[in-house]
């Protein structure tokens, strides 16, 4: 008996959680909203009953049909077939998921590139949540903070714990918001600015002048180099700084002056 009542409290604490992301993402009736992974419809029928309309995008079948029969209550509602990662996505304002915790990376990365929206509320495994909104200087910082914190700004909404769910899954989950930045600073070019923070950042922990050091013997290139880049930088670098305490704009200017490197012919470039 006991499995069926916190069954039944699971449940009702889900849909809790599912009314309470779409309420702050302010759903209202001008928007034009997708769905990643709409399961069985918990969080797909809050925003249905809310948003001018709504794409969701399911890749197992059993669920799909499951959708479908959500779909019948709801004329504004569409159901696409396939991995959120490859489908074309619709022209949308706004992007609301409980994600499945295996694509965060690939999905979140493509909805910057690839989709122009408004604002994002997503659930995610809370370490991950951690990650993204995590500042200079704390352990949390890393290559996946400052690779989407690049993008946009990002902001921890609500904490949701895994006893809220049933199965209790094995990790507790945070819901975020996700805004696209439309001011700089951005680098002079992104692809050499996302280079360089893929080779230095697998070191946190290092210095920028070590991190950059292991960076150009990985490239093969002269090491010379690398304090020639702190040299331009010293404006705003010592060099001693841990990469961890490195704010978005220093790096950008790390990543413009390998532009400048690359465009007299010191380094060759990604
Ligand atoms: N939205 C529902 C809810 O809040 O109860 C279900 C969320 S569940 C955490 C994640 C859903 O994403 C599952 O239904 C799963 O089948 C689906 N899914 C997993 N990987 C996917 C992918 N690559 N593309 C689309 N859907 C996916």
């Amino acid at each position: 008996m006991q499995p069926k009542k916190k069954f039944g409290q699971s449940f009702l604490n889900s849909h809790m959680v599912a009314r309470e992301i779409v309420r702050l993402a302010d759903v209202s009736s001008q928007d034009r909203v997708l769905e990643i992974g709409g399961g069985l419809g918990m969080l797909t029928r809050w925003i249905a009953a809310e948003a001018r309309e709504i794409h969701v995008v399911e890749m197992d079948p059993g669920l799909v049909r499951a959708l479908h029969d959500v779909a019948r209550g709801f004329s504004n509602m569409h159901i696409i077939k396939g991995d959120a990662l490859t489908v074309d996505i619709p022209h949308v304002n706004k992007v609301i998921a409980n994600l499945p915790y295996s694509i965060s990376s690939g999905i979140t990365f493509r909805l910057l590139r690839e989709v122009e929206f408004e604002i994002a509320v997503l659930m995610y495994q809370k370490e991950f949540a951690l990650r993204l909104v995590a500042e200079p200087g704390t352990s949390e910082y890393s290559r996946l903070s400052v690779n989407v914190q690049y993008y946009a700004q990002v902001e921890l909404l609500m904490d949701v714990s895994a006893d809220m769910f049933y199965p209790v899954p094995a990790v507790d989950s945070s819901v975020v918001k996700i805004t696209p930045r439309k001011d700089g600073p951005f680098a002079k070019n992104e692809s050499i600015f996302h280079w360089m923070i893929g080779g230095i950042y697998p070191y946190p922990n290092k210095n920028i002048r070590k991190a950059l050091r292991i960076w150009f013997r990985n490239l093969g290139l002269n090491l010379e180099l690398s304090q020639e880049v702190l040299k331009r930088a010293e404006e705003y670098l010592e060099g001693n700084e841990k990469l961890r305490s490195l704010s978005l704009e220093k790096l950008i200017h790390v990543s413009d002056i390998l532009l400048e490197m690359i465009s007299e012919e010191l380094i060759v470039g990604p």
